[in-house]
């Protein structure tokens, strides 16, 4: 058994502690060099301890001979150089779990070897303890004793070494949970909680891909909160960012979980719609128009009622073949006829004026 970890084949059944060994010496060389236990470091101590990169080993020699402890600038320098593949969200992903799994195969395959020995282990006991009941304890009984004395110590090196395993094991665990934090963080918009504009692009290229691939309808909405200047204006930026909240929440209530929900930026939001129409996705951004135009309004602190907000939404359907950029277009001039036409409403792709780009 092996697995492909950062570009090495460890083979597992050569040698049982060999991945844990790493991990455990990078854990250490981490520890005494002061570097901070985050996943991009555990990473280039990892490669570090295995060796599996004599050009990375060298870099960090040198800095270590250097000066006592390595700094943040320097780690981050040599994460980019030498790990610069594993920059992409998606990649981080793949590494937590990766790095979890690794630590999974060492671990079994220690809890079978300690198991087996520890069956091993009570056999011989018995053995010793049927032969030193006879009379005549002889050489034989002397032999089986040193064997299980052998077992006993063995069988305390690989507890030894199941408790270190333990220790890695939770310290990825907590390392592969940082990482998804920060990667859950890097795609979310802070104010509003759904997805942001990098994972709105991330979202429509992979979802445009499918729908290509499987031949199925793909859906966007663009949305636009009207007037919201003059809202701000009166009500001030922060019952603002409230009703971005407000916006941001109606939409998240109103999809599938297929479906993306995203700031586009600033006032403006998005819809991801897999497996839709156009004629569906149009009675869904209807139906959120409605939903958010009937809500009044509440100012939090002090509770007065202050009206409602409005939208305007163009709608576009994914053409196989056409750029992303051709399709949030077509969606962006529903958008602004649905402003000219008074605003507060939908517009199709289908319904829009012959205009000159
Ligand atoms: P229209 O109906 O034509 O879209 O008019 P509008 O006023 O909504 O459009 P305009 O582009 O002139 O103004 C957008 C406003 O959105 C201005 C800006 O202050 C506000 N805005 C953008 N981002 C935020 C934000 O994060 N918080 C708050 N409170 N306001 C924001
Ligand atoms: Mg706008
Ligand atoms: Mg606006």
């Amino acid at each position: 058994m092996y697995t492909k970890f950062w570009g090495a084949k460890l083979d597992f059944s050569d040698d049982l502690g060999t991945a844990a060994q790493y991990a455990e010496a990078a854990m250490q060389l981490m520890d005494q060099h002061n570097v901070p236990s985050t996943p991009q470091n555990f990473m280039i101590w990892y490669a570090y301890a295995s060796g599996s990169n004599p050009d990375l080993k060298n870099t960090l020699d040198e800095l270590v001979s250097d000066a006592d402890a390595v700094s943040q600038e320097d780690s981050a320098e040599i994460f980019d150089r030498y790990f610069s593949q594993f920059t992409q969200g998606k990649d981080i992903q793949k590494t937590g779990s990766q790095m979890s799994d690794l630590v999974g195969d060492v671990m079994s395959l220690v809890n079978q070897a300690t198991d087996d020995a520890e069956v091993f282990g009570a056999a011989l006991e018995d053995s010793v303890g049927s032969l030193t009941n006879l009379s005549d304890p002889s050489a034989l009984g002397h032999v089986v004793k040193l064997l299980a004395d052998n077992t006993q110590k063995m069988l305390s090196q690989n507890r030894q070494l199941q408790g270190k395993l333990e220790n890695s094991s939770e310290e990825i665990q907590s390392l592969k949970t940082h990482l998804e934090d920060v990667q859950k963080e890097a795609l979310t918009d802070g104010l509003t909680e759904i997805a942001n504009r990098k994972h709105f692009d991330t979202v429509l290229q992979s979802e445009s891909e499918a729908a290509a691939q499987k031949g199925t309808p793909l859906a966007l909405v663009m949305i636009d909160i009207d007037h919201f200047k003059n809202f701000n204006d009166t009500h001030g930026h922060q019952t603002g960012d409230h009703v971005l909240k407000f916006v941001g929440a109606m939409l998240k209530k109103a999809v599938k979980a297929s479906d993306l929900p995203a700031r586009y930026g600033g006032e403006e939001f998005a819809l991801v719609l897999p497996n839709t129409d156009l004629s569906s996705a149009v009675a869904l951004a209807e139906s959120i128009r409605v939903a958010v135009a009937g809500k009044r309004l509440r100012k939090k602190q002090t509770g007065d009622d202050i009206g409602n907000i409005t939208m305007s939404l163009g709608v576009s359907q994914y053409r196989p073949g056409e750029s992303l950029s051709a399709l949030i277009k077509r969606a962006d001039d529903g958008l602004y006829q649905a402003k000219g036409l008074g605003r507060n409403q939908v517009v199709a792709e289908t319904e829009l004026s012959a205009v000159a780009d």
